[in-house]
């Protein structure tokens, strides 16, 4: 894990301030809203991933409140800590997660797989003392406490890329690794708007109705291909013909389980399949293909 600013990350990210309906009243207030104590006490920690699903959530653009990433972060919740986004870095953001941890009722919220192998060495989640403390120890030690885990992506959810053959860093899913449940958000990254209807759902304290792999059903409940748009317009073989099914160029639509075709993505601008490129079942346990889903680590 690694510390840099927010203006670091908005300017890495390729989305500036104003994006984010951000101004310079906000900027400046922003590390005071997160210590804001009205809201939830939200833990946002990342592992192993490549940070595609933070950025995915500051995309979040809606006509109804929360109307984007910054009101969510702002008047929402108490993001007590993000790795990114946080104004407190190093041992000043070990004290704070710690303070969260004692305190306990908090949402975890995990973006990226947990590394078991070398002893966990593979991912740091930081330090305290002078010792480092593995993003394994991290995560089963903070789950029993939290009040929910909303694991954020496939890396977490299922393990994702950074699990796929041959793992070498040992890399499982929060829930296989602890066995604990989890409210799972799949896809690679996951959809904005499906990041924030968790969010809003632990908000107004409703209960998540989740399928078997605890994604929730109001997202994941019909496979891609029942209503994809291009479902009998004749399957083609070469790419580059617009408006045609692909399913002979390797398209899983038809075992995938997501509405990313009924939102589409960008602030609804495309989707992969509208965009010409089939889905490769991002948000499916078995992405990208071959994981260790179901193993236990040893
Ligand atoms: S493009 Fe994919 S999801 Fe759409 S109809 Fe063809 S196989 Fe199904
Ligand atoms: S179309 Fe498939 S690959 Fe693309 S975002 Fe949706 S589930 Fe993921």
């Amino acid at each position: 894990m690694r510390q840099i600013s927010r203006r670091s990350f908005f300017k890495f990210c390729g989305i500036s301030a104003a994006t984010l309906g951000l101004g310079p009243l906000d900027i400046a207030g922003l590390g005071k809203a997160l210590a804001n104590p009205a809201g939830p006490t939200v833990l946002w920690l990342q592992g192993a991933g490549c940070t595609g699903c933070s950025i995915s959530f500051l995309n979040y653009i809606s006509p109804t409140a929360p109307t984007d990433a910054a009101d969510v972060l702002i008047n929402h919740i108490n993001l007590a800590y993000h790795p990114n986004l946080s104004p407190v870095a190093g041992e000043s953001a070990a004290a704070v997660i710690q303070q969260v941890r004692d305190a306990g009722n908090f949402v975890l919220v995990v973006e990226g797989g947990v590394p078991t192998g070398f002893n966990g060495a593979a991912c740091f989640a930081w330090t305290v003392g002078g010792v480092d403390v593995t993003f394994q120890e991290a995560i089963l030690d903070l789950t029993p406490r939290a009040a929910a885990v909303l694991c954020i992506g496939a890396c977490s959810c299922f393990g994702g890329i950074p699990a796929a053959v041959p793992n070498p860093t040992g890399v499982f899913s929060v829930r296989t690794l602890t066995g604990r449940p989890t409210i799972n958000i799949a896809g690679c990254p996951p959809h904005p708007n499906w990041m924030v209807y968790a969010v809003v759902q632990l908000l107004q304290g409703n209960s998540i109705s989740l399928d078997s792999y605890g994604r929730p059903t109001a997202i994941y409940s019909k496979k891609i291909h029942e209503t994809c748009p291009l479902k009998g317009t004749g399957e083609i073989n070469t790419f580059g013909v617009p408006n045609r099914c692909l399913k002979q160029l390797g398209c899983r639509g038809p075992e995938t389980h997501a509405n990313c075709h009924l939102q589409k993505w960008n602030n609804g601008v495309n989707w992969c399949v509208g965009a010409g490129a089939p889905c490769n079942g991002c948000t499916s346990p078995t992405f990208p293909g071959t994981n260790r889903l179901n193993r236990q680590p040893a």
